[in-house]
């Protein structure tokens, strides 16, 4: 089944820092640090392919469940309405909240949906230690859709709903809802043992006498190294021989196209706070809420703990987002190598962090799509959930588009006057 499709399948380069390694021979339960900024490269799960397997297979039944079940039961003012998830979108579509429902569609029901398929269809394969037809498009399917995958951050929306909703109506939450939290934890313990990276591995053959390294960094020595199976290729190479990936040294445009992306997320973010992110009608009465304003009343009710995850989630962390990768990209195109640890680890906190802002987009859509009750009460959203929303996505792709191996690289000039430094850490 495995493959040898490159003169160097003996080196690694870490995507983070582009040091080069000696491709390691890994147990089962074993990782491999980067001897340089210390990310994990590659690993091997000290279950092999059965447990992802199993917990594939349990996501998808729970799944199924969770989208065939009724997610959330309201009471309210003699009023009765159960939602699922399909009905929430095609609620949230009916009523003129198109963008809305395909967020939530979309990131709560198709990304998980197509990454838990992919996920089986190559296993079912690697199992009877086969080599899945069409495995290029799966595992790159495998590794797109669950970085869109947002249930986890939904389960907080879920938490914020209940506590903003309690003083005005009585909430249920059914089967559905306990059967997606079955599948959110099922996908992420399967996410763990068997991240896109690794499963490349078992495609990769590398001999058992490597040859010495040419160098430290992949780009000094003319090599590139393909970021998503990480089979490292002559700099000339324009595609990974693969994955069929795109190869690039490093991103092209990266600076400009973060510094567009962020500045386009900065302009965003004074609509997101300004203008009212929820619009309640209650028994005649409008009540327009904005970001802020939705966290000092929930303050004043006295749910500090939830009021203070809103804030941090609805205001902090974006505004942190943008000023952390402004300082990302002044670092970069000062062109001087000045603590790249600490700078490395910054970046990837900025990568973790970023989904998590989805939580009020998230509780606006499910407030709007529960509490539909004619003249009664109705709750829609306002314009900053749309540029609320559209900033997160932007802000997601910004940091993506970051290329952390330029935090490394040096001027020409400073190369000279510096022998490289090396801090091993595995
Ligand atoms: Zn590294
Ligand atoms: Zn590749």
């Amino acid at each position: 089944m495995a493959l040898k499709t490159t003169p160097f399948p003996d080196w690694l380069a870490c995507p983070v820092c582009d040091e080069l390694h000696i491709r390691p021979h890994l147990l089962d339960g074993q990782i491999a640090l980067c001897k340089n900024c210390g990310n994990h490269i590659v690993g091997r799960n000290p279950h092999g392919l059965d447990l992802p397997f199993a917990l594939s297979l349990a996501a998808l039944t729970a799944w199924i469940t969770a989208i065939l079940l009724p997610f959330i039961h309201v009471s309210f003012g003699g009023q009765n309405q159960t939602v699922s998830l399909p009905s929430a979108v095609t609620m949230l579509a009916e009523h003129s909240m198109t963008l809305l429902a395909a967020f939530v569609g979309l990131l709560l029901i198709m990304a998980p949906l197509c990454s838990i398929l992919c996920m089986l269809y190559l296993l079912i394969f690697l199992n009877r230690n086969r080599k899945p037809p069409f495995y290029r498009f799966f595992l790159k399917a495998y590794s797109r859709t669950r970085f869109w995958d947002m249930t986890d951050v939904y389960l907080i929306s879920i938490l914020v709903v209940l506590v903003k909703a309690v003083h005005m109506a009585d909430i249920l939450l059914l089967y559905g809802f306990w059967a997606f939290c079955l599948q959110v934890l099922c996908i992420r313990l399967a996410f763990a043992a068997l991240p896109p990276r690794d499963i490349w591995q078992v495609l990769i053959t590398s001999s058992t006498l490597p040859r010495p390294l040419p160098g430290k960094r992949a780009m000094e020595a003319g090599l590139v190294s393909c970021h998503i199976c990480t089979l490292v290729h002559s700099i000339s190479q324009k595609r990974c021989l693969l994955c069929s990936s795109p190869l690039h040294s490093r991103k092209p445009q990266s600076i400009n196209r973060t510094l567009a992306l962020t500045l386009t997320a900065a302009i965003l973010y004074f609509p997101a706070n300004l203008y009212p992110i929820m619009i309640t009608v209650n028994m005649g009465e409008v009540i327009s809420s904005t970001i802020l304003g939705g966290v000092i009343l929930l303050w004043e009710t006295g749910v500090y703990s939830v009021a203070i995850v809103v804030f941090f989630a609805s205001v902090f962390i974006p505004l942190a987002k943008l000023i952390a990768l402004s300082y990302l990209m002044g670092c970069v195109y000062a062109g001087r190598r000045i603590f790249p640890h600490d700078q490395t680890k910054l970046y990837k906190i900025v990568e973790v962090i970023g989904k998590w802002s989805m939580v009020d987009v998230f509780v606006v859509a499910t407030l709007a799509a529960m509490v539909q009750m004619g003249p009664l009460a109705t709750i829609e959203p306002g314009i900053a959930a749309t540029a609320f929303a559209a900033m997160v996505v932007i802000t997601l792709f910004a940091a993506e588009t970051f290329d952390p191996r330029k935090l490394w690289d040096r001027k020409p000039e400073e190369k000279h006057a510096h022998e490289p430094e090396r801090t091993g850490t595995s």
